[in-house]
């Protein structure tokens, strides 16, 4: 599994710039999935996760404003960096109000476009990264080590937590009170573009309950919020 590597969907349908743009993203050391029509993105862009999403305007079948705006409206924060033939403000105005995050017109110095690509995928990390909590966390009478991965339960148990454990109790601690997606957390948590089932996702809260809750059918700290993510109260 290649993790840490950010992943891209590139979504171009002049095949030779698709290429080209393809090769130099992967010489980067990007994983790029390639998207050829406005159709075939939206499927990828709901059967995975990206880190980035190179979009071009003028595409067959759905543009890239209207693929932009319906990634938007499903609360996808995906950033985008959208291309256009066309030197035309309107162009860039629409695709930024319906939520591109960058912009290139075409043609494009390639140096540009990959500085552009990095800068975009950092800044998303650090959103992702911030209000880290520290390396111990006390919650009721649990304790979690972040460190050694473990923790102390309520009822004196010793616990041992998977990397992934801990990244995910990590992740709705830190959004204390807020839901966090489904989609945050197979970013940050998985954060690669394998994307596990719901029900991967609902034995790790089941597992959490098993630990941390005095009662497990009715959890005091770990919340599922149906068909939309997940949620830690204290
Ligand atoms: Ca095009």
């Amino acid at each position: 599994m290649k993790e840490n590597r950010a992943n891209i969907l590139l979504v171009e349908d002049e095949e030779n710039l698709h290429e080209a743009l393809k090769l130099n993203l992967e010489m980067e050391g990007y994983g790029v999935t390639s998207a050829f029509d406005g159709s075939d993105a939206l499927q990828k862009i709901g059967n995975e996760y990206f880190d980035l999403i190179i979009m071009d305007i003028m595409l067959p079948e759905v543009d890239g404003i209207s693929v932009t705006e319906s990634v938007r409206v499903n609360n996808n924060e995906v950033p985008i960096l959208m291309l256009s033939a066309r030197n035309s403000n309107e162009d860039k105005v629409l695709g930024l109000k319906k939520g591109a995050d960058d912009y290139l017109t075409k043609p494009f110095n390639l140096e540009e476009l990959l500085l552009r690509v990095n800068k975009l995928i950092e800044k998303n990390k650090k959103l992702l990264e911030k209000d880290s909590v520290g390396e111990m966390y006390q919650f009721g009478d649990n304790k979690i080590d972040f460190k050694a991965q473990d923790a102390i339960t309520w009822n004196g148990q010793k616990v041992e937590l998977s990397k992934k454990e801990a990244m995910l109790l990590k992740l709705l601690i830190e959004n204390k009170n807020d839901v966090v997606t489904r989609e945050k957390i197979l970013q940050v948590v998985w954060g690669y573009n394998v994307y596990p089932t719901t029900r991967t996702i609902d034995n790790f809260i089941l597992s959490f309950r098993k630990y941390f809750e005095e009662d497990s059918r009715n959890p005091k700290f770990f919340h599922s919020v149906r068909g939309v993510g997940y949620k830690y109260t204290d």
